[in-house]
């Protein structure tokens, strides 16, 4: 594998068009790359900035190949992508991160085989092939537990929570057709993540943990660097790090994590791509998530991940936009307030439009003032 960095003026070629690829063209353009997108559809987030956007479905290995023959490397935001036209994709050029990490993360049950091999703390989970057994999946793992389909879901979509005496006729429908995993529901004392990059030459570098809450699913607030104990920061550091390093993905990920009841921090899930809960990087870290990726892929040097200044990220759904354009000069009169608008045409309800991040000198001030802004956007 060639060592030379790709040099501004090269061509990145991004497989998704949301925002997360919106804000990789941003960064990428900033330094002088070319970026092509491979998207779904026309005009999407990541279309409007990208030197190029070719319309194509994820699935269209051919259309995929043909793509990733015009640029020097291919990196994406969404791991979903099935693995012919990553094999197409790998072809013609590099694709950062591998085949392997994501044939491990699009697939729940796979991916908590691989922690369970790696040897780091995750959930308790069992699981059950299409028509398998569920009930004594169920009553391995034990109420209250989640089931959860192995593959393709988001946000919370797919998922049933089973008491002893609810949820298990949903949780058979739901086995029905296609294999899940049971897990043990984890009485929750907060949710946390840890963005990561890993370079060509193997160093891995760590963003500060960020603490995410989350409401219906989605995240909806996130700030950075959360108040841990510095053993618990230490080993959430440190299982990220293996991860990415058992994983041999080059790029970024995030390790999301369930700190328990009794302190424990469990593995949740791996996102082989920027995250959400990274977002705040932008502002918050000497260098953002995005340009991070970027550096990976081209085999730049990794960019410094310290902290530039505390900071809190809002998401903002298209529920924000039930009244109409929500009012934008009342939240950024709030001072160490950033918008980030993805460029979406229609705002539905539940749908990531947009996001605003705060900084401050202290954390809870960052969370106040962001908050604060989101309420005013709202009117
Ligand atoms: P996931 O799609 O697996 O990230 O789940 C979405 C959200 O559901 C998580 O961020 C948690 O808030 C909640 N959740 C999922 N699995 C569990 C679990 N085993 N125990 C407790 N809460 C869970």
């Amino acid at each position: 594998m060639s060592t030379t960095p790709l040099a501004p003026g090269a061509t990145l070629g991004r497989l998704g068009s949301g925002q997360l690829g919106r804000m990789f063209t941003q960064a990428a353009r900033r330094m002088g790359y070319r970026v092509h997108v491979l998207s779904p559809s026309a005009g999407s987030p990541t279309g409007q900035l990208a030197d190029r956007e070719v319309v194509a479905a994820y699935a269209d290995a051919d259309a995929v190949g043909r793509f990733a023959a015009e640029v020097d490397v291919v990196t994406l935001e969404f791991e979903n992508i099935p693995s012919a036209s990553l094999e197409a994709a790998a072809a013609h050029a590099p694709v950062r991160p591998g085949v392997r990490a994501l044939h491990l993360t699009q697939h729940r049950a796979r991916e908590k085989r691989f922690l369970a091999e790696l040897g780091v703390p995750h959930v308790h989970f069992a699981e059950v092939a299409a028509g398998g057994d569920i009930d004594a999946a169920i009553a391995e793992v034990g109420t209250p537990c989640v089931v959860k389909t192995a593959g393709f879901g988001y946000d919370g979509k797919g998922q049933v929570r089973v008491d002893a005496d609810a949820g298990h006729a949903e949780a058979r429908a739901l086995a029905h057709e296609q294999a899940v995993v049971v897990e043990r529901f984890v009485e929750l004392a907060a949710e946390l993540s840890v963005v990561a990059a890993r370079g060509l030459d193997g160093r891995v570098v760590s963003y500060a943990p960020a603490h995410n809450r989350h409401v219906d699913h989605i995240l909806d607030l996130s700030s950075a660097p959360m108040a841990l104990d510095p053993g618990q920061a230490r080993q959430a550091t440190e299982v990220t790090a293996a991860v990415l390093e058992g994983l041999e993905l080059v790029g970024v990920a995030c390790v999301e994590f369930f700190l328990d009841a009794a302190g424990r921090l469990l593995v949740n899930e791996i996102a082989p791509r920027p995250h959400n809960s990274g977002h705040l990087t932008i502002e918050g870290a000497e260098t953002g998530q995005f340009e991070q990726q970027l550096r990976a892929v081209t085999g730049l040097p990794l960019g410094s991940t310290a902290v530039r200044a505390p900071a809190a990220m809002a998401n903002l759904l298209g529920d924000l936009w039930a009244n109409g354009e929500p009012a934008w000069p009342r939240a950024l009169a709030v001072p160490g307030v950033a918008l980030h608008l993805y460029g979406k045409g229609e705002a539905r309800p539940g749908r990531k439009m947009g996001h605003l991040t705060a900084t401050a000198p202290e954390i809870e001030e960052a969370e106040r003032r962001v908050t604060q802004a989101r309420a005013r956007a709202a009117g």
